[in-house]
């Protein structure tokens, strides 16, 4: 199905609750000649719905389009300025191909734990905007997953925009931990970002879903002191749950998580006690 409006596309889903819209194609692609099972499937290309291309700013607020790439995201100089960190982040996706086709939509709803357009955006305090027609939603990206691959939307419902508040940040990191520099899944990652709203931590690939860790979050309010990274792994225990699997092990992932933490906020851990 190729729609031609947003309206358009809304009414397919609506009749059609198995369709699958299809933005870049980067990650249903990959996945096509395995999943036989989803071959029967109706696919909706959205790449003619030309109102969620752009990105969009306003005094006080950034909106991804839908269809906004990570490469629409690089070569905004706003961006770089603002929202460093999606600029970090979209450069260490896959290659320059996957940056042009790549959607932060389709990296949201793709919900992989891995994922690494999902902790800046939720650093930054993202909120998913949903449409069917039944209506518009709103969702905070730090609610919208519920466990591994489940999410707050609905099959009628199209992604159609990515709002974040525009903020001073008084720190922003972005660090991906992987078998190297480019072309490689996160065996961790983390965005943490310091702002009047206080600090966001975010964490990939230590979860069954990316996600906020509150704990830590408490530690950076309160302003604990910290010694060492091991001073850190009891708030970690608390806000994540690293499994082994073939691209690491937990406790690697953990010991990293803590020393990413520790070391990138030293100067924060530094001020206390
Ligand atoms: C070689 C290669 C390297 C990669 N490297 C990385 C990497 O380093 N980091 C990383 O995070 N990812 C990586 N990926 C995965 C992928 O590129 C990203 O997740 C990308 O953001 C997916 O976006 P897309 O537009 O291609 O999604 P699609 O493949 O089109 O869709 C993904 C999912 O989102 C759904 N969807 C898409 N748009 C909407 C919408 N508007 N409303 C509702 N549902 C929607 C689709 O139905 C599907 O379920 C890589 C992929 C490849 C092939």
């Amino acid at each position: 199905m190729l729609p031609g409006t947003v309206p358009e596309a809304l009414d397919l889903l609506a009749s059609d609750g198995a369709a699958i819209p299809v933005a870049g194609g980067t990650d249903l692609l990959v996945h096509w000649p395995v999943r036989v099972d989803a071959h029967d499937r109706t696919y909706m290309d959205l790449s003619r719905l030309d109102a969620l291309k752009p990105l969009s700013w306003t005094r006080d607020e950034l909106t991804l389009g839908a269809l906004t790439t990570y490469w629409d995201v690089i070569r905004d100089p706003r961006a770089a300025q603002e929202f460093p960190l999606l600029v970090d982040a979209a450069r260490q996706v896959g290659a320059i191909q996957i940056q042009a086709r790549g959607t932060w939509a389709g990296n949201i709803v793709n919900a992989s734990p891995a994922a690494d357009g999902v902790p800046v955006l939720m650093a930054y305090d993202a909120v998913v905007v949903l449409e069917s027609r039944r209506g518009r939603e709103e969702v905070p990206l730090d609610r919208f997953y519920s466990g591994y691959k489940e999410m707050k939307r609905r099959r009628d419902q199209l992604v159609v925009g990515i709002r974040m508040p525009r903020r001073r940040y008084s720190y922003q990191m972005f660090e991906k931990v992987g078998a190297r520099r480019a072309q490689a899944i996160a065996k961790v990652g983390l965005a943490v970002t310091h702002s009047g709203a206080g600090w966001r931590v975010v964490a990939a690939s230590v979860a069954p879903t990316i996600r906020r860790c509150p704990a830590v979050e408490r530690l950076l309010e309160t302003g604990t002191p910290i010694a060492s990274p091991d001073g850190l792994l009891p708030a970690i225990a608390q806000d994540v749950a690293p499994i082994d699997d073939i691209r690491s092990s937990a406790r690697y992932r953990t010991r990293v998580m803590a020393r990413l933490l520790y070391h990138d906020l030293r100067d924060v851990w530094g001020k206390r006690g």
